[in-house]
């Protein structure tokens, strides 16, 4: 870079981070190259590269059971009108949502005490309290909710990177749908291998999700782990009719979380349950593109079904399908947001957790690449 020229960036990965990280960039004056393949047309046959965010539901709510977490969140949903706004793209339904467990155990125990540190306003409800807010709901003997009736809900994945993407071209930023085949770091620059060119960066930042690891050539970091989830197909009137549920996070052995009836491309309303009894490592891009063609697991499908069944036993059900997709963690269950390098920084890791708060993970990876930049 000589002098008075403006530094390049790029950005290797356009999902829910990468999309945020090239806003941010965009709107502060560093018009960034935007790096990554658009959604498959089709899973089941594509052999390129997979990402975490092909779907219209992700749970969005500022309590968590560590604060971390609801810090970011906080700051994320906070900016979400203004996305909606400047970019026409609407993505969040802000229905309420549940944190739901044994009341005396310590998921229970995290979530009040996060909820009470950062002031996120909910309503702590018993079984009973519960049930009668929610008459469709049926909960374990012993459980107990904290209910965020505002500012939470669900969004639209899909329709995020579409507004994050937007916006960050409006504010100049540059999109190259390819995959990045490989990155060599250099005194002078970033070399970016795209297809049969090579592209030099000053600054690059890797947002790539679950193929982090592969994209940055290193070692393993992440733990990359195989998901299943089922959509249970719910008749229009009776959609209609469940609109008033909120999101619902469990604190199961397995995670479970519960979507209610969100629309999907195909026309149909679906809600969604999500939980695997134990962790399949993708270690490979190999094993990341095997399981997703796969399209899921028939096991952890039939358990999720039963937990549906069990959680909603009013609720009548035409058909249910099965989805596969891939979580990202590291040891620390936070996210990874570092500098490699002068030139080379890393945004990623959602933990299973990414995408309500990606606005402000991609802020902050952003804010790395600019603050080394204007440090010299
Ligand atoms: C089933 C499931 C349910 C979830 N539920 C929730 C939820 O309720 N709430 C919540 O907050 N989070 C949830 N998450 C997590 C959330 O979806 C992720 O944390 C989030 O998608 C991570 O964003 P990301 O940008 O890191 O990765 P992604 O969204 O996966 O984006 C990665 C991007 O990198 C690109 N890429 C990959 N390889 C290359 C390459 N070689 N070259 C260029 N680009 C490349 C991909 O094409 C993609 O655009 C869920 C995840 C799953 C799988």
């Amino acid at each position: 870079m000589g002098m008075g020229q403006t530094p390049t960036i790029a950005v290797i990965g356009r999902g829910l981070i990468g999309s945020a990280a090239a806003r941010h960039l965009a709107v502060s004056g560093y018009a960034p190259t935007v790096i990554g393949p658009g959604e498959p047309l089709d899973k089941r046959t594509h052999h390129g590269v997979f990402a975490s965010h092909y779907d219209e539901g992700r749970i969005t709510r500022k309590n968590a059971t560590d604060a971390y977490w609801a810090e970011a969140s906080i700051a994320s949903i906070t900016r979400y009108a203004d996305i909606e706004a400047a970019s026409g793209i609407s993505f969040f339904s802000p229905v309420g949502a549940l944190m739901a467990g044994d009341s005396d155990g310590a998921f229970m125990a995290s979530a009040r005490a996060v909820a009470a540190s950062l002031g996120v306003s909910h309503k702590d409800l018993d079984r009973n309290g519960a049930e009668c807010q929610f008459p469709d709901l049926s909960l374990p003997d012993n459980w107990a909710v904290l209910w965020e009736d505002a500012e939470s809900g669900h969004i639209s994945p899909r329709r995020l990177v579409a507004a994050q993407t937007r916006l960050a071209k409006d504010a100049g930023a540059r999109f190259l749908d390819a995959a990045v085949s490989g990155l060599d770091v250099k005194a002078t620059g970033v070399d970016v291998t795209v297809g049969r060119d090579v592209l030099t960066f000053d600054r690059v930042l890797v947002a790539a999700g679950g193929m982090t690891d592969h994209v940055l050539g290193r070692d393993l970091k992440y733990k990359v782990c195989a998901r299943t989830v089922a959509l249970f197909e719910i008749d229009e009137d009776h959609a209609a009719r469940l609109g008033y549920l909120p999101s619902l996070v469990m604190g199961t052995p397995e995670g479970h979380y519960l979507l209610p009836p969100i629309r999907y491309p195909d026309g149909k309303s679906y809600m969604k349950l999500g939980g695997d009894p134990d962790d399949i490592l993708l270690t490979s891009a190999q094993d990341i593109g095997d399981w997703f063609r796969s399209g899921g697991r028939a096991d952890v499908r039939d358990d999720q079904e039963a937990r549906f069944r069990a959680l909603f036993p009013g609720v009548s059900v035409r058909s249910v399908a099965m989805d596969a997709c891939m979580t990202t963690w590291t040891d620390d269950l936070r996210p990874e947001i570092a500098a490699l390098s002068d030139r080379l920084f890393v945004a990623g890791a959602g933990n299973g957790a990414g995408a309500k708060c990606s606005d402000e993970l991609g802020r902050r990876g952003a804010a790395l690449v600019m603050n080394s930049i204007e440090k010299g």
